[in-house]
């Protein structure tokens, strides 16, 4: 029993991930263990490794470790690269960079693209990278689809261009750990060779899953890769997925949670869990600005639909914000990464959310400003609600 008060109502966990897990999930991951080798484990197995592509947008492979997503990296890495392959990454942000610390540990020589954690990664500046490279000895293009630090998106579409029109055949690896299942993602139209992804933001479900969309190109480089892995190697995954089953004791708990989520999603329908996303990520947005405040991103091309980056005013801590906002209201807001550590707080508005959870959360924030003293402007929450208000009009009024 802990000491501390009971704290009524629920808490407000608007950190970008993990996301509060929906009822639904909860309810279909409280089951008894099952036998992994077992029938009924196979029917759910073949039932999951077919529904998830759809997620993806992939007829490939989706792979799916028991670990965070960082497994994922690793996995995508390992499979397809040998030591000392030189490969492009970019610098969006914290994961940006935890994702190129891990391929240097690895022994794959970076060139690493910098940016001011303000931008997603350029197309262009890729498309450069690879048309300099004149014996085409870069081995993989790896971004991240939203950097969850900053707030900035990336446009894979564009980046699959740049590379097309300089002719390179570099591997394209994505992490897509905080967009999956928020914003719009295309697994095989746009070219991607691996998609990288976790189970605990978009897809509603508690930490523990990690997978690897493989495209084609991807499963023939590993044929020939040669940096060591055991754990992570896709070729024992697929043999025995084959039949609906794992070379190791899967997450079944999770697997439960994810084949219900899968069919929310669908339920949802994808399109309108994108759109869903893009509208309260504007309705945060015009908050932000309705405070006088600044939002991270810096250009309307990369703002990130499931997080926003709160630059705090100067000589404000954005940790002893969020302190004071936990304190006073039970509201989680996610804290400044690296570089940024005590100069934003993030509001993550991903996974189950509605107009009034999102609602509920820009309240917390404008009171906590006011409460600790952060110089602002009334009506950011105003802003907000005239926004989904106008947005919810045409539709009550479609559904008179
Ligand atoms: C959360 C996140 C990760 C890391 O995932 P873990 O599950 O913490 O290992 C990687 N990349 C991005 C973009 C993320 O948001």
């Amino acid at each position: 029993m802990s000491n501390e008060p009971r704290r009524p109502g629920r808490h407000f966990l608007q950190i970008p991930g993990p996301t509060p897990v929906p009822e639904r999930i909860l309810n279909a991951m409280s089951m008894q263990i099952l036998d992994h080798r077992g029938p009924q484990f196979q029917q759910l197995g073949l039932r999951v490794l077919s529904s998830i592509k759809s997620i993806f947008k992939t007829a490939s492979n989706v792979i799916i470790f028991p670990a965070s997503g960082t497994g994922a990296w690793e996995a995508a890495l390992v499979n397809t690269l040998s030591p000392g392959d030189k490969i492009v990454m970019v610098e969006t942000g914290q994961f940006g960079t935890l994702w190129k610390v891990m391929a240097e540990r690895m022994g794959l020589v970076v060139d690493f693209i910098p940016t001011d954690w303000r931008t997603g990664a350029e197309a262009g500046a890729i498309e450069q990278r690879l048309r300099q490279d004149k014996d085409k000895s870069i081995k993989a293009v790896c971004v991240v689809h939203n950097e969850t630090a900053t707030g900035c998106r990336s446009h894979i579409d564009e980046i699959r261009k740049g590379m097309d029109a300089a002719g390179h055949p570099a591997l394209l690896m994505v992490d897509t750990v905080s967009s999956l299942a928020s914003m719009d993602l295309r697994h095989d139209e746009w070219g991607i060779d691996v998609t990288v992804s976790g189970s605990q933001k978009g897809l509603m479900l508690p930490p523990g899953l990690s997978f690897t969309a493989v495209s084609d190109k991807a499963l023939a480089a590993s044929k020939t890769a040669k940096l060591p892995r055991a754990f992570w190697n896709w070729d024992d995954m697929i043999s025995n997925n084959a039949n609906g089953f794992f070379p190791y004791t899967p997450a079944t708990g999770l697997l439960y949670g994810l084949d219900e989520a899968i069919r929310m999603l669908h339920e949802e329908g994808l399109e309108n869990v994108f759109i869903r996303h893009e509208r309260h990520a504007e309705a945060v947005r015009r908050a932000v600005r309705g405070w006088g405040l600044e939002v991270l991103c810096r250009d309307p091309k990369y703002y990130s639909p499931v997080v926003t980056s709160v630059m705090m005013p100067e000589g404000h801590n954005a940790d002893a914000f969020r302190k004071v906002v936990l304190e006073t209201f039970n509201m989680s807001l996610g804290t400044g990464l690296n570089k940024l550590a005590g100069k934003v707080f993030r509001i993550g508005h991903l996974g189950d959310t509605n107009d009034l959870t999102i609602m509920g959360a820009l309240t917390g924030v404008e009171m906590g400003l006011e409460v600790a003293g952060v110089p602002h402007r009334k009506g950011g929450v105003a802003a907000a609600m005239d926004f989904l208000a106008d947005v919810a009009k045409p539709v009550a009024a479609k559904a008179a």
